[in-house]
């Protein structure tokens, strides 16, 4: 963003610079010095086409590309996968947009945080070289009608409660796959559904890329750093820690599966403010319910809780195995 002008620092003569008096370096090595800082200067892009010739040059220049998705409002859950990204890739890729078509609960896209500013300044922070951020319109000159099914990933527990998200989620994601075409695409597993709905996705489109699931960024008191955790009203921020520090205990009571579910909705359910929407414990590749501990090689228990008077909707997971 800042644009680093050395032209008031150096002096040039006879084809030769002369920096700070004891350094003296040729303009072409001025040249370099100046891209170099602009390198790390983080372009924002607008458009879809001027996406696409800064992509193409990239690739034409044999460079890799990391991809992140992001809504914006962004924190150190996000920084944590661009980080991920800018030390595997050349170049990072941020991609800020609100996808209007992976909301079902239109208050929901409206109360949703906007902070486009502080979102550019840390993804510079991050080392991030791109940041796109399109207008609706940008992304969507004509409205997507295309159809993504991939039961049982996008059928159950999101996909059951929130008609149309995953829908509206590979529509984005594909269309960002088409317009950055990454090496790589990172994914929280924060959202752990949506990882195992975009596997199925790259697997169905064909992409040739990867999908880089990052470890969930938690705060010190164990609610998942989320977007929505801004809405909170602190008392609402007080008690939504008991989210996953139940689902942590739950692991050692030694129950059956049926049980420990059941416990943990119980247990949250007792605490005033919080209601669980639905708690599956589920193979953790395919998604599918299980019943017993020897079912799946592993094992993860997805959790969605209202939390306090809006209310927010929070999602979270643990690994049994
Ligand atoms: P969003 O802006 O909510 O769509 O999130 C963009 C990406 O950041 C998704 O892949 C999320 O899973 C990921 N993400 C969000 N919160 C966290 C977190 N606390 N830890 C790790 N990844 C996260």
């Amino acid at each position: 963003m800042v644009q680093g002008n050395l032209c008031t620092i150096f002096s040039v003569f006879h084809g030769k610079v002369s920096l700070c008096r004891n350094y003296s370096v040729t303009l072409y090595d001025f040249l370099d010095i100046r891209l170099a800082l602009i390198d790390k200067d983080m372009e924002i892009i607008n458009t879809v086409k001027e996406l696409k010739e800064r992509i193409s040059a990239l690739r034409n220049d044999n460079k890799t590309i990391g991809l992140v998705p992001t809504m914006g409002a962004l924190h150190e859950g996000h920084a944590s996968l661009v980080r991920r990204s800018v030390q595997e890739n050349d170049v990072t890729v941020v991609s800020i947009f609100l996808n209007p078509t992976q909301f079902n609960d239109p208050k929901d896209l409206e109360r949703y945080p906007r902070t486009l500013d502080s979102d550019c300044k840390l993804l510079e922070e991050c080392g991030a070289q791109i940041a796109f951020a399109p207008s609706v319109a940008e992304v969507y000159p004509e409205p997507d009608t295309r159809h993504f099914s991939y039961p049982p990933t996008d059928e159950v527990m999101e996909g059951a409660r929130r008609p149309g998200h995953f829908n509206g989620v590979c529509q984005i994601v594909s269309k960002l796959f088409y317009m950055a075409d990454p090496d790589r695409a990172y994914f929280g597993e924060k959202d752990y559904q949506q990882i195992a709905v975009i596997r199925r996705m790259v697997e169905d489109l064909g992409f040739r890329l990867e999908i880089v699931p990052c470890p969930v960024i938690r705060e010190d008191n164990g609610l998942a750093r989320s977007s929505r955790n801004a809405l909170l009203a602190p008392e609402e921020k007080a008690i939504a820690p008991n989210i996953y520090r139940i689902l942590q205990e739950s692991k050692s009571l030694g129950l059956s599966v049926d049980e420990t579910r059941d416990w943990c909705v119980e247990q949250i359910n007792a605490i005033d403010g919080l209601e669980v929407e639905y708690y599956s414990i589920v193979d953790g590749d395919t998604l599918a319910d299980v019943h017993s501990w020897d079912e799946a090689e592993s094992i993860v228990g997805c959790i969605t809780v209202y939390c306090g008077k809006t209310p927010i909707r929070l999602i979270d997971h643990t690994r049994y195995k």
